[in-house]
Order: C-alpha cells, then structure tokens, then sequence
C-alpha cells in the first residue's frame, strides 16, 4: 500500500483509527479499559510483476502498432500515485482517417460477408484470452484507472469476457434474433467509451459490432487508454483479421472526426452529456445509426417496511462502487420519513468500515478517483452542497498522501433545488432527500432530466410494479443496485440518451433489417 498519512476532516478534527464506542474492548481482553480496538487489515497488495508495460504505445491500425502520423504522444498516469505510467501515441485526423479505411476494407474484403459460425469462432476465442489473462487485464485496468483490483478483478474483466461469449453465441443465430427479417450488418462502427469502465464499455461496444459482421475504429478516453491497447494484442492473438478492430487513442476533438468521418456508419459513444449533445448533432442529417449512453442521477427509493440492512449495503454499492464514478450511480437516496433516522445512523456506521485507499490493495473498497480534474468537480460540487446548506458526513479515515483520493461523503437536509441533488457528480457523494408517500417518490425521482436507472426497496412485489411503471428510468432494480448482466439491455430516457446496449436490443443497434 501507498505510504499513508492521517489527514483532518474538512471542520479540522483529526482523523484517524476507527474510534467508535461499539469498537471499544471490554476490560476483560486485557487491552486496557475502554482501549480502542485495533481493527487494522494487514496490506494485501496485488502484484504489478504481471502486467509489462511497454515505453511507448502506438495506434492499432489495420493490425499494427504504428505511430501517430506528426509523432505525437501523451503520458497516461496512475491516478492513485500520480506517477506516469507510460507514453502512447496521440492520433491525428489522418490517423482516424487511415483507421476508418482500414475498417471499411476489411469490412468489404472479408468480414461483413464471413459466415456468423465463422465470426463467432474469433468472438469465443476474445472471450477465452480474456479470462486467460485476467488477472494482467484487472492489475492495468486498477492501475490506470484507480479502481480498486477486487472490482476489475471480480466485475469489469469478467463482464467483458461474458460480453464476448454472449455475443459469440448470437454470431450465427442471428436469423432467431430477428424472425422473419434478414439482418445485414451496416459497415464500419465509430465507437467512444469513457474512462470509468474502460474495458467493460469496449466489450458492450465491440462484441455486438463484430457477432452482427460490423468492423470498428475506437477512441478510448485519454486517461484510460491501456486496457483497450492491451485488448489489441488479444485482437493479434485471436488471429483477427487485420482492420476488423481499430483502436485510436486520442484527444476528444478526435472523438469528433469519427463522428463526423463520412465513411462511418454508426456511431455509439458512452460518456457524459454535453458531449452526447455534441455528437447527436455531428450525426445530424446523416444516415448514421447512432446510439447514446450518457450521464445520470439516479434515485434509489427505500420505503419503510424494507429490510434496511440489505438496503444499506444496496446504498453503499450504489453509489461507492468505483468510487461513485458510475453512469447509473444511486446518486440520490430517498428515504420515507418514518425511517430516516435509523437508516442513516446504519449508514454512518457502515461508511465508516469503507476502506479507502491503494487500488491494487485487495481489501480497498474505494480507490483512486480517475483524475486530477474529475477530483477537482468533485471537490467543486461537494462545496457547493455545504454553501448551499446541506449538511456533510465524512468517516474517519485515512487517505493516501499521494494520489486522487476523495472520502465517502454523504449529504442530509438536502433540498431538491441544491446542485448536489441536480447535477451528476461522478464521485463517492450520496445525497438524501426524503418523501412521505410513493407518489411524492415518484415525483421527486422524476425530477431530473436524466433517466439511466433507479433502484425500489420494499417488502411489497405490488409496490415495486407500481414504482416501476411510473419511473422514468432505462433501469430499475429491485432490492438491488448495479447489477449487471449481458443478456439483460441497459440504457436510457431523456438526457440520459436513447438506444439499449446488452442482449439482443444490443446486437439490434448493429443490423439493418431486410424482408425476406
Ligand atoms: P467526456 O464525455 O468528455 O468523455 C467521454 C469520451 O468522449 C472520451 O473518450 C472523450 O475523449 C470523448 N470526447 C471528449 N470530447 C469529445 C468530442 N468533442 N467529440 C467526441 N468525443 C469526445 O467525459 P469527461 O471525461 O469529460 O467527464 C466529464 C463528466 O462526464 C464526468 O464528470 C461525468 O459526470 C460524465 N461522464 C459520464 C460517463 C457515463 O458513463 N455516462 C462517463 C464519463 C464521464 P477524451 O478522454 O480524450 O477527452
């Protein structure tokens, strides 16, 4: 782990060891009377050795690594130690350029006429690598990106494989997917992930593209290019057919000449909302298929006969999962009145278990956030909830003295007008509001222009049939947060975006249907 240092909270106390009286040991353990407990994990870090991180990266063009065309690199960074990691080549629009062709030949030459059977075989393989080189995907993916390893290692790497063998499957069923029509593939697909699940979001994107014969050129974010780079290699090794997967790193305006590249087919980005705008408007008055999946606020509603301490962990998963950097977060917590009180005293108590720390540490629980900027709108809008009167909870905890660290915060006495209950902040802050009647719930959870996902805790199977038909929301769990899974479709209303990714509605983004 990261040399740690105690810091002071915001009011000035100190921070430190877990204090609570509930941890005090009884006389009778000889520690001392009234003695706090030790309740130190011991370091648990996962080793670097398995990930060789090359000088220097180029762009992954028609199946090699080839330098940007004016030389140009950027430094990607480890958020959690701010120390460079290594140098990776920084497109240009001649690059995309030359990527967009190279999809299109291999499109015309031999992918988009290659039997599903035969496309599926390269699909399973991808998925095998994957789970074969798991670990040295989770370890990059932790490193570059902050999270913390239990979560690349049991989420992001497992659901991009199972995205990969989900979508194999389809590869040569695609005439069962779609009865009665014949879906063709539609050529080349631009594809723009962002930076909080970056090999996830590559494999929501590049699994249905390839299972319905569609090439891709990708633009990763610039500050999580590696995992997608690394995927290359697997592109390599599976035998893929070179230009069938192009990956282009770069900067955002790069983004744009993908959008805009009149060789490209359909667009897909996940990222935030004004740049959706942006791209929505790129594709306009063309006929490019486009799918969007961008920002949220969602609302998780707990009514007063649920079980609150299931609730509770649901919370905490909610929305600091991967330090709250989540498009379908459970930003918002609304609480029936009745129980507030006792569910945000268990709350309080739980956070202050929350290990905050290295990502390669395996107990952490909330890593690194992404990046120096991402933690400066983070420290922005948490301000902003103090000024304008909601009141803050931080644990005691430590953070490391070096790195992009932000504590587990939580807001009471919030008002719906406060920018904490509007805007999305892409971090670990919860934001409580409460409501005495599940119309209110309903009305207060709509009261957003996103609509990503929300989240019903109730005894009452009626209660969530009736919560979920008047939510606007693409997703809505019950008795549960952020699951995920890659027969089920995820997506959004409103200012969220529109179009689904995940099971079949995902491959239906990719085809053009035809009678028979
Ligand atoms: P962006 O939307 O800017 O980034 C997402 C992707 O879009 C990145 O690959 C980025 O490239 C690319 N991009 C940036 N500008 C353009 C452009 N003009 N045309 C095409 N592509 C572009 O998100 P940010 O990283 O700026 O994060 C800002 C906020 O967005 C966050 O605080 C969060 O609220 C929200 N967000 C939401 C996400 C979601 O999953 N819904 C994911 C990420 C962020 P590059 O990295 O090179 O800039």
């Amino acid at each position: 782990m990261a040399a740690m240092a105690t810091k002071t909270t915001d009011d000035g106390s100190p921070r430190g060891a877990l204090t609570r009286a509930a941890d005090r040991a009884p006389s009778s353990w000889g520690l001392g009377d009234g003695q706090a407990i030790p309740w130190e994990y011991a370091p648990a870090p996962e080793s670097r050795d398995v990930v060789t991180l090359k000088e220097r990266y180029g762009l992954f063009i028609n199946g090699k690594d080839v330098p940007a065309s004016d030389g140009q690199v950027f430094t990607s960074v480890n958020p959690a130690t701010e120390e460079p990691l290594t140098e990776v080549a920084r497109a240009t629009a001649a690059d995309m350029d030359k990527a967009v062709r190279a999809a299109r030949t291999a499109f015309r030459s031999r992918w988009g006429s290659l039997p599903g059977r035969e496309r599926a075989k390269y699909l399973f393989r991808i998925a095998r690598i994957l789970q074969e080189r798991s670990r040295e995907f989770a370890v990059l993916e932790s490193m570059d990106s902050g999270k913390p390893i239990k979560e690349s290692r049991d989420v992001d790497v497992p659901l991009a494989a199972a995205h990969f063998w989900y979508y194999a499957g389809w590869a040569d069923k695609l005439e069962y997917a779609f009865p009665g029509r014949v879906a063709k593939p539609l050529g080349v697909a631009g594809q723009i992930i962002p930076w909080n699940f970056p090999l996830l979001m590559l494999a929501w994107k590049i699994a249905p593209a390839l299972a319905a014969g569609n090439t891709v050129v990708l633009k990763p974010a610039s500050t999580t290019p590696l995992s997608a780079l690394l995927f290359a290699e697997v592109c390599r090794q599976a035998d893929l057919p070179p230009g069938v997967v192009n990956i282009v790193p770069g900067p955002g305006e790069i983004g744009m000449s993908l959008v805009t590249h009149p060789d490209v087919d359909k667009v897909a980005f996940t990222g935030s909302t004004d740049i959706g705008k942006k791209i929505y408007k790129g594709v306009a008055g063309t006929d490019k298929g486009l799918t969007l999946e961008l920002g949220g606020k969602a609302a998780n509603i707990v009514f007063d006969d649920a079980p609150l301490d299931q609730a509770v962990e649901g919370i905490v998963n909610g929305i600091y999962f991967n330090q709250g950097e989540v498009c379908c977060a459970g930003s918002r917590l609304l609480a029936q009145e009745s129980i507030v009180e006792p569910l945000i005293e268990k709350l309080k108590d739980r956070l202050a278990t929350i290990r905050v720390g290295d990502p390669l540490d395996k107990n952490t629980d909330v890593g690194a956030i992404n990046s120096k900027a991402q933690l400066e709108k983070i420290t922005e809008l948490v301000a902003a909830g103090r000024a304008e009167g909601a009141e803050m909870y931080q644990p005691a905890c430590d953070l490391p003295d070096r790195g992009y660290f932000f504590r587990p915060t939580l807001f009471t006495n919030v008002a719906q007008s406060h920018r904490i209950a509007r805007e999305e902040i892409f971090g670990p802050v919860l934001s409580v509001l409460t409501f005495r009647t599940p119309e209110e719930a309903v009305e207060k959870a709509n009261n957003t222009p996103y609509g990503l996902s929300a989240g019903v805790w109730t005894d009452k199977g009626s209660r969530i049939l009736h919560m979920v038909k008047r939510m606007k929301a693409g997703v809505v769990w019950a008795n549960t947060f952020n699951r995920f899974d890659p027969t089920s479709p995820f997506g959004g209303y409103k200012e969220s975006g529109f179009g689904r990714e995940g099971g079949m509605h995902g491959l239906h983004a990719y085809v053009r249907l035809e009678d028979r």
